[in-house]
């Protein structure tokens, strides 16, 4: 029988789904593996169903000689955990859950970028302290988000969707740097570079995968360009940040604030940015909903249902 190893506890009508589909090891704990689980993902199931920081390395896959596994269904559209080339050298697929979580992370971009323009964080802590003395017209005044500007750095399925909400909802400007050019159903400028994006904007939003290529791709160079009121987001993946330029840049007020879902060094959160009123920090809270993350785990399982029924993989990455 196909033996099947379930990294996380899931919703349960995805595990009465994944249960029709062989033996499965449902893993009670809802940390990362460990070297030696991982180890055993490899050499002892046929297929794994993995998650966010289940870190499936080139060391891993260079430490096991005889691989059982075949198939790596991520629950989760980042893949930045696993060395995808390292699995495909040893005949490992890996598949992920692209769409499912694309409006509920959107929709936390939009809570963070507004609750960190208008000081909602700060004024609720007020309130919970007894510190609030009342009404004043020149009490908290933050910033108005309507008609500003946003740059979406990584225009892509997310990236889009908060643009859309932005223009639509917001009556806000959209400039834009991404990888490759793009044909979009609503207006946006794009921009050659993420600096420059950067400099245009009132609010810059971070959208691209985690992994190599982005790593640091916001960076010191472009808090510089940022203009001093301008609120930073990042919903992509913590290592996209140079998290240490962050701190800096909000230390020496060369930008207004920040809006942060993820951490390079998750889920290590700087003391330094807990200090600050004008940080919101969120527990990576992107798709944390029970209907999204049911709607990821069945795409993961139907990625398994086509592995095992010789079918081509849905969501191959
Ligand atoms: P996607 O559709 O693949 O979009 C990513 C976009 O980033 C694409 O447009 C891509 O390239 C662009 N990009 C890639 N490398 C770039 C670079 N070096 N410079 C500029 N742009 C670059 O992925 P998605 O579904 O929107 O998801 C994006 C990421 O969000 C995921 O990989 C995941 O890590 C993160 N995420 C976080 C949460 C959360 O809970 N906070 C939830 C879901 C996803 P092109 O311009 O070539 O298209």
């Amino acid at each position: 029988m196909t033996q099947i190893l379930v990294t996380r506890p899931l919703p349960e009508s995805v595990m009465e789904r994944v249960r029709t589909l062989g033996d499965v090891t449902e893993r009670a704990q809802t940390t990362s593996l460990s070297q030696s689980e991982m180890h055993s993902a490899l050499s002892d199931y046929d297929i794994v169903l993995p998650t966010l920081g289940d870190l499936f390395s080139q060391s891993v896959f260079d430490s096991v000689s005889d691989i059982r596994c075949k198939l790596l269904a991520n629950f989760g559209v980042g893949y930045n955990h696993i060395d995808v080339k390292a699995a495909s050298d040893r005949g490992v697929a890996v598949t992920n859950t692209p769409g499912a979580v694309t409006d509920a992370t959107a929709d936390i971009a939009m809570t963070l970028m507004l609750m960190t323009a208008r000081r909602a964080g700060e004024g609720e802590r007020l309130v919970r302290a007894g510190q609030w003395e009342g009404w004043h017209p020149t009490q908290m005044l933050g910033l108005h988000l309507s008609g500003k500007t946003v740059a979406i750095i990584g225009m892509g399925r997310i990236g889009q969707a908060i643009a859309k909400r932005c223009h639509f909802g917001f009556g806000m400007q959209v400039v834009y740097a991404s990888r490759s050019p793009k044909a979009l159903d609503f207006p946006a400028e794009a921009c050659a570079s993420v600096p420059e994006a950067a400099s245009k904007a009132d609010v810059v939003v971070v959208a691209v995968p985690g992994g190599a290529e982005t790593k640091h791709i916001i960076n010191a160079d472009v808090f510089a360009h940022m203009p001093a009121h301008a609120i930073f987001v990042n919903i992509a993946r913590g290592d996209v940040v140079d998290e240490a330029a962050l701190i800096e840049a909000l230390q020496r007020k060369e930008i207004g604030g920040a809006g942060l879902d993820v951490y390079e060094f998750e889920p290590k959160v700087p003391e330094a940015l807990m200090g600050m009123e004008n940080v919101t920090l969120f527990p990576h809270l992107g798709t944390a909903s029970l209907e999204v993350r049911t709607e990821m785990g069945h795409m993961a399982v139907t990625n398994i249902a086509a592995y095992l029924n010789s079918e081509p993989l849905p969501n191959p990455v």
